[in-house]
């Protein structure tokens, strides 16, 4: 028979179902805020059907799912979820960090585990919704320089057992508040020479609920030792560490200064919104040293942790970092290998230079000093 037409995800067909029981904003620093639990008064949900597409999405008040216990995503982890923040600029404004990236990596992960596509421009508009809603009240003007957490999620939520692509799915936009990470002095980050986070062929680039859950045991192994977050090893090659990607500053023994990260092409690591914009801003503003800095090599390839251990040892290892949306740049002090810590330098005392650098510059575009189109104003 005729395939019949799926209805596509629209936003221009927003249900607004606003709350008639609105919650009290926490003050900054009370410690429900600390828990992460406390979300803001709406949340975006839309549902899909395998036989009849996109139903129109809702934004309606905060409040629990329904789900059957078959429900896919309670057995067979058909669960992808994107992190993003939105921030009150210092100007005023509301702004998203580069919003479409998010969206379009949504689609890739829901791809990755036969949940529906959509336009993710539509993705897009449904995050946007949700912070001209929540946004003005839950950050207030008054804290300029503050952000709140932003949670697209999709789950396959078809109440049916069968390990089958759902014939339903729920995507749902929550906003929250999200503890200011200590920020410790340098990160110290353990290598991971038991556990393997992701492998060829897998799903360690798609940002899905199963990458995660199992990383736990590692990490809290790791926190027992001493260390803030797992560096991912792969067959001795550096990945990520925990929910961030990592960078290297060295030099070559040839003395040639490089920025060093691992590629995606290998489909092992999560393409990082923060890890790309660190690497464009380092080839507009480092790669010609304008900015007083060292003039830097920015490289993507594969590299060991032998290779770090041989920086260090000879002296040639300049700083580390690692970057994403929870962690923002965090500058890393040492990293466990082999039963040593291999000492990272941070010539600035709490950071290295290009982490420094780097970061004031993303902080600038995020709160509106510096005007770029990475900061979408709502
Ligand atoms: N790697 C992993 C495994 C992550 O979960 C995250 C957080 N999303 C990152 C890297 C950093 O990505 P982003 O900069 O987009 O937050």
């Amino acid at each position: 028979g005729v395939e019949p037409t799926l209805a596509p995800l629209d936003a221009s067909k927003l249900i607004f179902t606003k709350t008639t029981t609105p919650m009290t904003v926490p003050e900054l620093g009370s410690p429900i805020i600390a828990t992460a639990s406390q979300c803001s008064d709406h949340m975006v949900t839309a549902v899909w059907k395998a036989t009849t597409g996109w139903e129109a999405p809702e934004l309606r008040p905060y409040g629990n799912l329904s789900l059957a216990p078959t429900a896919s995503c309670l057995h067979y982890a058909t669960e992808c979820f994107e992190g993003m923040k939105m921030y009150r600029g210092y100007d005023g404004k509301l702004r998203l960090f580069r919003p479409d990236c998010n969206a379009k990596r949504m689609l890739m992960s829901a791809t990755r585990i036969s949940l529906p596509g959509f336009d993710p421009e539509e993705l897009e508009k449904l995050m946007l919704a949700i912070v001209a809603v929540d946004g003005p009240k839950w950050l207030p003007k008054s804290r300029a320089g503050e952000c709140l957490y932003l949670r697209p999620s999709m789950i396959g939520s078809a109440g049916a057992l069968g390990v089958a692509a759902p014939k339903e799915a729920t995507l749902f936009i929550i906003a929250t508040f999200m503890p200011k990470l200590e920020q410790p002095k340098g990160l110290r980050l353990l290598a991971s020479t038991e556990g393997i986070r992701a492998w060829p062929g897998g799903f360690g680039f798609a940002k899905v609920g199963a990458n995660y859950g199992p990383t736990l045991m590692a990490t809290k192994t790791a926190a027992e030792r001493g260390y803030h977050q797992v560096l991912w090893l792969l067959d001795g090659q550096v990945t990520e560490a925990g929910a961030s990607n990592l960078l290297v500053v060295w030099k070559t023994r040839e003395g040639q200064l490089q920025l060093v990260t691992a590629p995606l092409d290998d489909k092992i690591i999560l393409d990082g919104v923060t890890r790309r914009s660190v690497l464009q801003l380092a080839h507009e503003r480092l790669a010609n040293g304008s900015t007083g800095l060292e003039p830097i090599e920015i490289v993507e390839r594969k590299y060991t942790m032998e290779e770090v251990a041989d920086a260090v040892k000879e002296g040639r290892m300049v700083e580390a970092f690692a970057c994403g949306t929870a962690f923002f740049v965090a500058p890393v002090c040492a990293i466990g290998y082999r039963e040593t810590d291999l000492d990272i330098p941070m010539k600035r005392g709490d950071s290295g230079e290009y982490a420094h650098a780097i970061k004031t510059w993303l902080i600038d575009i995020m709160y509106g000093r510096e005007q770029h189109g990475w900061g979408v104003i709502v």
